[in-house]
């Protein structure tokens, strides 16, 4: 072991234990969770990144400022994160922020007045309420459209675009945006595209290899994964994009804390291990819905009959964790939420303990019915997030909860 492993010297001649060694670069990605280049503490050796809980940075030497000056703009936990998700993503840099949402706003403020964004219409609801009733008003509009046919996309060209901003799959009906050719042809255009990546997170999909310019994850999900941290990163694809990016989270001051920072990156260390268990589990749990004789319908992109599984194959290697299914009805639908017994009835997901959610009355529920049921958010569905529960339990309990109710 020695404890300068992951050492990079800046163009600065200064000294960051960042993971931008070819060392970790090279290693498989299952490795790189663990020897990301901050995993180990370079002045002591110890075991996990010390939480440096300190808003301001000594000037040893006033001719020679120190690496870091000041929390807001860089803080060494936060940083060790930063260049893991960078690692993880394959990006140039990452930005850590104090939630999802705090990621993307402060991305969409790479935009000025009077710019364009198109955007997939069954973004993540947060997304939607930020550009339809804050951005509006600062004089950037974005045009919605279903994001798994490249026409629309195209027709929603003004001579102000500027972005084009996806998510897959999307939440709650997982339907696959084709990366690449969405890509391809906004860079025809000049657009900076993004990508939020918070269901597939590195481990099954990455993005940038696509050419996408940024990456966006709620790190409060599946990278954190034990629903005790809010979090949100960015990783960008260029050096350019990075120091915008920079600029901005600085400037908007929209940073993580170093706990956090801390915690997400303990967690991260098993992103892979959990993804794959509960990938399987949900493989199965669909499966057995799928089965049922009184489940409308199943959305998960793991089954041979979702639209857009071959999308889906081309661009990611696994499938996730999260079902979307139709019991038939809001009655039922409630009844079902009152009596499980293992999941969390809750918004979010993504983490160690199942989280079963009802979209219309929970992130949904602003949407306006008819909207709603057009994109396939019926009264009766509900969105299981498999976590790492033995699934024949889950199973079981979904089973009781389902003979208990009327279909
Ligand atoms: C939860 C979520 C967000 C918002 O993240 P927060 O951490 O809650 O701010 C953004 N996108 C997706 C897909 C999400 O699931």
């Amino acid at each position: 072991m020695s404890i300068d492993k992951g050492v990079r010297i800046d163009a600065k001649g200064r000294k960051h234990s960042g993971p931008k060694g070819r060392e970790a670069e090279s290693l498989r990605f299952e490795t790189k969770l663990l020897h990301f280049g901050g995993e180990i503490d370079r002045a002591t050796g110890a075991s996990s990144v010390p939480i440096y809980q300190a808003s301001t940075f000594h000037h040893e030497d006033i001719y020679q400022p120190p690496l870091h000056d000041y929390s807001r703009s860089g803080n060494p936990t936060r940083q060790a994160l930063e260049d893991y998700i960078a690692l993880l993503e394959g990006g140039v840099r990452g930005f850590a922020y104090a939630s999802g949402m705090a990621a993307i706003s402060s991305s969409f403020m790479l935009l000025s007045a009077g710019d364009h964004m198109i955007v997939t219409e069954d973004v993540y609801g947060g997304t939607y309420r930020l550009l339809t009733s804050i951005l509006n008003r600062m004089g950037i509009e974005s045009t919605f459209v279903d994001m798994t046919d490249l026409d629309q996309v195209k027709a929603a060209l003004k001579p102000n675009t500027k972005a084009v901003y996806m998510e897959t799959p999307s939440n709650p009906t997982l339907n696959i945006t084709d990366i690449g050719a969405v890509t391809d042809w906004a860079k025809e255009h000049d657009l900076l595209t993004l990508l939020d990546n918070t269901f597939m997170t590195p481990y099954y999909q990455r993005p940038i290899e696509f050419g996408v310019d940024i990456v966006i994850h709620s790190a409060t999900k599946f990278l954190g994964g034990h629903s005790d941290v809010l979090a949100g990163l960015a990783v960008a694809r260029t050096e350019e994009l990075a120091g915008r990016l920079k600029q901005l989270q600085n400037g908007l001051g929209t940073v993580l804390g170093v706990q956090d920072s801390w915690l997400l990156m303990r967690g991260m260390k098993t992103l892979g291990a959990r993804m794959a268990h509960s990938e399987e589990s949900a493989a199965k749990l669909a499966a057995w819905l799928q089965g049922r004789s009184d489940i409308e319908r199943v959305y998960y992109p793991g089954l041979l009959n979702h639209p857009g599984r071959e999308i889906h194959e081309k661009q990611s290697s696994g499938y996730g964790a999260v079902i979307s299914f139709d019991v038939g009805s809001g009655e039922r639908a409630k009844q079902v939420l009152n009596q499980v017994k293992l999941p969390l009835v809750a918004v979010s997901l993504g983490a160690v303990e199942s989280i079963l959610s009802y979209p219309a009355m929970m992130s949904h529920a602003a949407m306006g019915e008819q909207v709603r049921h057009e994109r396939g958010i019926t009264d009766g569905l509900l969105r299981f997030s498999v976590g790492l529960e033995d699934v024949d339990d889950l199973i079981a309990d979904l089973d009781q909860a389902l003979a208990g109710s009327r279909y």
